[in-house]
């Protein structure tokens, strides 16, 4: 899960070969992606770019041991370092952006689930950690001469730096980029990471294009079957008929959006330092829960999340009060430590 920590020992002078080192190791044991070694308290990042985690796709999980789900999430600082206000800035990165095959209902569906966000129940899965306010704004294309050269942090962060500018950067904006770069032999969806602009500290995040990609795709019962493009209409699926009302692109897409957002709120790369909250395993609330849904909240299928008047299948985040209190839903053996805020 924690595919990069290594990362995090090497020096800034060598990180980008160390990192292309790292990568085609992880690719090359796709099995044993687990193999990564274990945070320990107050990580300290010697490099400006870096990425805290990759979020394993459902292939990789299933050749692998569940993550430890035994273990409560601990604050790895004092005061713990979460994220509170936080403005959310989509980037759509590669010329295929441009083609309206592949970006079909993306780039209004990503935009509707964020700016939607903050009004749902979905929020709450974090709220014992944070008092999240979450917002965001109109999205960001890169050049779109400009093609996805690869996942690799750095060069995603210069993309995000560029497109935005480094005197516009927020210390509290989120920057998560989507490319039109498929998974290939990569052993995960997405990730996140943080990084300086300028002077400005942000997070942000990767994202493959998981359009007909097994390994990546929740198999949302309101996404067409793979490779069809079907217009999003939000807003007309609350207790309505909810089939065939997103791209499975789409779909995909949200579903690790949720999950690589709500690890950014409660563990963010600050000054140098993933020192937020995690288990002893180094997972994060979203690895917790990794490919598990929950009981819906609108009635409908497992997984069902209604944010924005618009029925989404989200895997659930971790909450150690649930866990405690065994209210959660049920995962491994007895656990009741996932929550999706319904
Ligand atoms: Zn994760």
């Amino acid at each position: 899960m924690k595919k990069y920590l290594l990362l995090l020992l090497i020096t800034q002078a060598f990180t980008m070969n160390a990192f292309a080192e790292q990568k085609k190791q992880n690719n090359a044991h796709n099995e044993a992606e687990d193999l990564a070694p274990e945070p320990t308290s107050n990580t300290t990042i010697t490099s400006y770019q870096w990425a805290k985690e990759a979020h394993s796709s459902r292939k990789s999980r299933r050749h692998n041991p569940p993550p430890s789900v035994s273990s409560l999430m601990i604050a790895h600082t004092s005061p713990v370092t979460v994220m509170s206000t936080v403005i959310t800035t989509p980037i759509f990165w590669g010329s295929s952006w441009a083609n309206s095959t592949l970006a079909s209902d993306k780039i209004i569906g990503l935009s509707y689930w964020y700016s939607n966000l903050n009004s749902s129940h979905y929020k709450s899965t974090v709220s014992e950690y944070t008092n999240l306010i979450h917002s965001s704004i109109a999205p960001l294309f890169v050049n779109s001469a400009t093609s996805v050269s690869s996942s690799n942090p750095s060069n995603v962060l210069t993309q995000v730096c560029t497109a935005v500018g480094s005197a516009n950067v927020k210390s509290n904006g989120y920057y998560p980029v989507y490319t039109d770069l498929p998974r290939g032999t990569a052993n995960y969806c997405a990730y996140h990471s943080a990084g300086t602009c300028g002077r400005t500290q942000i997070q942000f995040a990767f994202f493959f294009n998981l359009n007909n990609d097994p390994g990546c795709d929740p198999a949302s019962p309101y996404a067409p079957v793979a490779g069809a493009a079907n217009a999003q209409n939000p807003g007309l699926v609350a207790g309505g008929s909810s089939a065939y009302q997103q791209s499975q692109g789409l779909a995909a897409l949200v579903n690790v959006s949720a999950h690589e957002l709500m690890e950014t709120v409660t563990d963010p790369g600050i000054g140098g330092i993933w020192g937020g909250w995690y288990d002893s395993t180094g997972a994060e609330n979203g690895d917790k829960c990794a490919w598990t849904f929950g009981p819906s909240n609108t009635g409908l299928s497992s997984g069902t999340v209604l944010i924005g008047g618009f029925d989404w299948k989200l895997q659930g985040e971790w909450s150690n009060t649930a866990q405690i209190n065994q209210t959660g839903y049920l995962t491994t053996g007895s656990l009741k430590g996932c929550v999706t805020g319904s």
